[in-house]
């Protein structure tokens, strides 16, 4: 039990009698409950719940457990100020590398959270079956962001950076990845492959075959996420064999081998996202040209993810793939504030698919909560061509919540991260 102190019954008693006039009460029957955080004054966005206002949220045993227009000073043992910035849920970040020293391209994930203001990252195939446990004991056990994987179909996962972990189609052992699907539900969204010459060599689409027989053989009804850029052979081809549900990763990328050809998207990628494949952007160092992003989308080829691909060599590129970044040059294409925000929280996390509320500022959601800025431009911001788009306005990460505790102040006490 808790010691309760006088100042706590006196705030309780504050906030009872405040609570006694008000209509719609929080967190159920307790209204003199009060929370372990408030970030107040905000204005909400929560395209889950279609919601958007200045809101005070409420936090408590790490859930969002009051969304309110104005919670009484006295009820909050800490308090975030908002006032003037965009508070989302967390952003969800579908597409990232976030596996240091087992991929040689991965960023620890919680030393992107200043500046990506996500909460929940899925490694994209970082690793293999062989290199799996590594990334379940180094990483997610030793980080507070929010972890997913997809496995990837070479057990050597990107181990072998930068050679191709596919030119040995060897590395492509469906039983191995199976197995590491299977006994990691809780982690593994499925199977990654990258299908590009550079990584599959002469093994065409056999990669893409074994990651869907993997995840078949797991038993799990897990999604491939399908890497495309410079594809080998006949695209068409390539893109009929994923399933409903699976991911298309990097559709607007100019590497070769084109989703748009001849000022035409191919019929056959329209068919898929009719089908249900997810259309997910992986902007990544390669992967974004505005000019095949805007063909693409004109012709019905439109994202349901933003994605940042994020990895140390893109972190390094001027066009900079920190997941706001990433959203400002959507919003420079010409999709609302809401769109982006949307693609970036709620929709990737019903890909996800394991955490009740994950991705919204419902109550009873995970606190995971990003508060952004949405500076006003112009601004210049390049595609992975280092070709400029001019935007009226950014979004900048300013501070991140993960399970009710803020990354940095104000610390909670006792600090104990979930
Ligand atoms: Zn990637």
């Amino acid at each position: 039990m808790a010691k309760i102190s006088r100042r706590d019954v006196l705030a309780g008693g504050a906030a009872m009698l405040g609570s006694l006039g008000a209509s719609g009460g929080t967190f159920g029957q307790q209204p003199t409950e009060n929370f372990d955080l408030v970030i107040r004054g905000g204005e909400v966005i929560d395209p889950s719940q279609n919601l958007r206002g200045i809101r005070d949220i409420g936090i408590k045993f790490g859930q969002v457990a009051a969304v309110e227009p104005s919670i009484p000073a006295e009820r909050a043992k800490q308090s975030i100020d908002a006032k003037g910035k965009l508070v989302t849920p967390g952003l969800v970040d579908l597409h990232t590398h976030v596996y240091p020293y087992g991929s040689a391209i991965g960023i620890p994930p919680d030393e992107l959270v200043p500046f990506s203001a996500t909460t929940t990252y899925v490694s994209a195939g970082d690793a293999g079956a062989n290199t799996f446990a590594g990334f379940k004991r180094d990483v997610v056990g030793h980080s507070r962001s929010r972890l997913f994987a997809f496995v990837h179909i070479s057990t050597i996962g990107l181990a072998g950076f930068p050679v191709g972990e596919l030119l040995n189609i060897d590395y492509a052992n469906v039983d191995a990845a199976a197995r590491t699907i299977a006994e990691n539900p809780d982690l593994v969204l499925g199977a990654k492959v990258r299908e590009t010459l550079a990584f599959v060599g002469n093994n065409g689409i056999e990669p893409l075959k074994r990651a869907i027989l993997a995840v078949e053989r797991s038993g799990t009804k897990g999604r491939v996420m399908c890497h495309i850029g410079n594809a080998p052979g006949d695209l068409s081809v390539l893109v009929d064999t994923l399933r409903p549900g699976d991911i298309l990763t990097h559709p607007y990328s100019a590497l070769g081998n084109n989703t748009v050809q001849n000022g035409k998207v191919l019929p056959a990628l329209l068919e898929a996202k009719k089908r249900g494949v997810i259309i997910d952007v992986g902007h990544g160092a390669g992967s974004f040209d505005y000019d095949i992003a805007e063909e693409a989308i004109q012709q019905g080829l439109v994202f349901d993810t933003i994605s940042s691909d994020v990895h140390v060599a893109a972190a390094n590129t001027p066009s900079r793939p920190y997941l706001p970044w990433v959203l400002s040059k959507f919003l420079a294409l010409g999709f609302s504030l809401d769109q982006v925000i949307a693609a970036a929280t709620i929709k990737p996390a019903n890909v996800i698919n394991r955490v009740p509320k994950l991705g919204t500022l419902q109550v009873g959601a995970p606190a995971d909560v990003a508060i952004l800025e949405l500076v006003d431009g112009p601004v210049e911001l390049l595609d992975t061509s280092n070709k400029p788009r001019s935007g009226k306005a950014y979004l900048k990460a300013v501070q991140t919540v993960r399970g009710g505790v803020p990354f940095g102040r104000p610390y909670s006490l006792p600090f104990s991260a979930n």
